[in-house]
């Protein structure tokens, strides 16, 4: 890992990077350059998915990200995504067999004997959300992956692995940022040792995903509503995304800003040369305004 990295703990014996590289919505044509330029430029922390279609291009990136950097595949924390299938959407919900399918399938688009972290993308599963755990629990213990989570869970869905009697997930991925802070379902978490790792950090900035079918469920009230980050943001000689990235590090929450740019991909992880003080840090904690926008299409977590 890298030296200058703080890092949570997953389970006895992982621990995840606090900033991550994203790569949703990240082209093919674009994946490999930009993950190969995040590892160069620091980045220790991979998050991909095979929902995002670009497993390939991305595996591609970290290859030669690693040969760049001059690394080993362990000073990189890699994770995927199940996509768990949706009978809403008339995608089967994959069985437990699948499941264990499905993972493989990734490590070998990825070009990867194992990954660090294997998430379920979504509770979508149904009758079989379940079954889609107890694969990845049978994933760990096969060690292709080292540790397990969930993407999107709230509190109802992790209480039918409690009420199951299974290990609880090392970790749920799930939007947060200072509109979207989950209060009751992160203070579950934190009684159930389940990893809190934000996604969507960047949500409050006027330049999130502003490009033709980005889509997003952010209101036009959000979005002339920025100024106040961007205050906060100057009197700590910091962009607005550095400051909101910092909240979720200082809240013990991974980060994973996306970004095709070099500059700000080494700008989003540098965030270790200042701390939001406890007025402000108070002060963001007054601005939540419920349920995250990023999926466009709803709440993923219904
Ligand atoms: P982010 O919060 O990372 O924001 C990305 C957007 O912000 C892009 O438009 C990017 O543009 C812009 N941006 C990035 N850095 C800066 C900066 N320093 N200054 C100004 N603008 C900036 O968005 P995502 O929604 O992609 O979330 C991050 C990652 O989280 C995803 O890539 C994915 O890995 C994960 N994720 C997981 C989900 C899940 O269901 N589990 C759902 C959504 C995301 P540009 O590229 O031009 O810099």
């Amino acid at each position: 890992m890298s030296a200058t990295q703080p890092t949570f703990t997953l389970n006895a014996n992982t621990a995840i990077s606090a900033v991550g590289f994203g790569t949703y919505l990240i082209s093919d044509e674009d994946a490999e350059t930009a993950v190969s330029t995040a590892i160069e430029v620091g980045y220790r922390h991979i998050d991909t998915a095979s929902g995002y279609q670009n497993e390939v291009t991305v595996g591609a990136g970290i290859k030669k990200g690693l040969q760049g950097a001059g690394i080993g595949r362990k000073d990189l924390f890699v994770t995927a995504k199940l996509w768990p299938g949706n009978l809403a959407w008339g995608d089967a919900p994959k069985t437990g067999a699948q499941t264990i399918e499905e993972c493989e399938a990734s490590l070998a688009r990825l070009g990867l004997d194992y990954v660090d972290l294997y998430l379920i993308h979504a509770p979508y599963g149904g009758d079989m959300r379940l079954e889609q755990w107890r694969a990845l629990l049978e994933i760990q213990k096969s060690g292709k992956a080292r540790s397990v989570g969930v993407s999107n869970f709230n509190q109802q869905h992790l209480e039918e692995i409690e009420a199951a009697g299974l290990p609880m997930p090392d970790a749920n991925q799930i939007e947060l940022h200072p509109w979207s802070q989950k209060p009751d379902l992160i203070a579950y978490m934190a009684e159930n040792g389940i990893a809190p790792i934000a996604y969507s950090s960047l949500v409050p900035l006027s330049t999130w995903r502003v490009e033709e079918g980005q889509d997003s469920a952010k209101t036009d009230q959000m979005k002339a509503d920025g100024s106040a980050f961007a205050t906060m943001a100057a009197n700590y000689n910091v962009s607005e995304a550095q400051l909101l990235l910092k909240w979720g590090v200082q809240n013990r929450y991974a980060v994973l800003p996306k970004s095709l740019n070099p500059d700000r991909m080494r700008q989003n992880l540098n965030l270790f040369s200042f701390i939001i003080d406890d007025v402000d840090m108070a002060r963001m904690a007054t601005m939540d305004r419920g349920e995250g926008v990023a999926w466009a299409s709803g709440d993923p977590s219904k």
